[in-house]
């Protein structure tokens, strides 16, 4: 006769409770197996805190920990979801109280510490953002990851000295996490966006979030091969690396700061220094995972007021933990458009 799960919260110990946890197993064969498993509170990693997780979402790098890259996950069976948010469920960190509502994301969340695909996590208090009281649970997941690495891309070239009169804002990958909520921000803090997408059914769609204009891939992805082109925008946040990202650098206005953040085209890049040296152009990187605690807070709360991207309903997929799995092989395959939210 098959195991019944007790109802959560009717156990007196918490460390007893079990919860629904999606499990990546690694088999003799080196394959890899992913399924929704009972869990208990007890089998958490230590942390100061304990939440009890309302919502998650997919990044590129769950669908990676998921299918058993030791790049980002070394150690399974594991829990992938490097977003989480909810209500502190128990805290023995004087900053946190219980039923506090909370945004985990970042540091070792979902890579070696079992993740947001659960319905409880347990994580070092220095992880944890109080969640803005203008942003709902929900939406802090829509931005999530995505929008935190998008908002923190800008937070970095206005550093650099990039404002919106100096021209357009290349976002590459456009209809993915980081793209769309790139164009979203990036919109609503007043810049033009050129959104570059491979998907041409995905237009309307980032006209929506406030793309002024909507090219096609190849547009940002030169094979010239020579070391300048005619500028065609005055800064970019590229998700997508390789050439795309030097091409973006080559066609960049004078003093222009182009944010590297991801590389789903390729990690290589092959570039000349021409860029820097005869337009002053920037190349930033943007490291979400170890960003400082304090920009961290100063950057949510600009996605929580100024930042706050319009229209963020129509940027997710709302699925739940059992229907997440087809998502992280789309998400792997570029297909995924906008933000995959799990509800707990
Ligand atoms: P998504 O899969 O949601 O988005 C990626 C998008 O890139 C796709 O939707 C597609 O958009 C485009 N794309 C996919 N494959 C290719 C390809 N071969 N060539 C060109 N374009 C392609 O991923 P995320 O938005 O979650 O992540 C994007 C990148 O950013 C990843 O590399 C991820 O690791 C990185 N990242 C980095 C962070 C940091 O802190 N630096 C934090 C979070 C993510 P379209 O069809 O519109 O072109």
């Amino acid at each position: 006769m098959p195991y019944i799960c007790p109802p959560i919260n009717h156990h007196k110990n918490m460390q007893e409770t079990y919860f629904k946890a999606l499990r990546v197993q690694e088999s003799t064969d080196k394959t890899f197996t992913r399924k929704v498993e009972q869990r208990q509170i007890k089998d958490l990693p230590d942390g100061e805190l304990l939440v009890n997780v309302s919502y998650a979402a997919l990044n590129y790098k769950d669908a990676l920990s998921a299918i058993g890259n030791k790049g980002v996950s070394r150690h399974y069976p594991h829990t992938p979801g490097i977003d989480a948010a909810g209500i502190v469920a128990e805290s023995t960190n004087e900053n946190f109280k219980a039923g506090e509502e909370v945004i985990v994301t970042s540091y070792d969340l979902g890579m070696n510490t079992d993740g947001g695909f659960a319905e409880y996590i347990r994580v070092p208090a220095a992880w944890v953002v109080k969640k803005p009281a203008s942003l709902s649970l929900y939406e802090s997941m829509v931005i999530g990851t995505a929008g935190f690495t998008a908002a923190l891309a800008l937070y970095k070239m206005e550093k650099m000295g990039q404002q919106s009169a100096m021209g357009s804002v290349l976002v590459t990958g456009a209809s993915g996490g980081v793209g769309s909520l790139a164009v979203a921000i990036l919109s609503k803090a007043g810049y033009e966006v050129i959104a570059s997408t491979g998907k041409t059914e995905a237009h309307k769609y980032l006209s929506r979030l406030g793309a002024r204009q909507c090219v096609d891939r190849a547009f940002a992805n030169d094979d010239s091969r020579r070391p300048l082109l005619k500028p065609q925008w005055a800064a970019a946040i590229d998700t997508v690396g390789g050439n795309t990202l030097v091409t973006a650098l080559k066609a960049c206005k004078r003093a222009g700061t182009v944010a590297s953040c991801g590389l789903v085209g390729s990690p290589k890049i092959e570039a000349t220094v021409f860029p820097f040296i005869i337009n002053g152009v920037n190349l930033i990187g943007v490291d979400s995972a170890n960003c400082e605690m304090n920009i961290r807070q100063q950057v949510w709360d600009q996605l929580a007021q100024d930042w706050k991207p319009e229209h963020l309903s129509s940027i997710a997929t709302d699925c739940s933990l059992e229907e997440l799995d087809p998502y992280i092989d789309q998400i792997l395959a570029g297909k995924v458009r906008g933000r995959v939210i799990v509800g707990m």
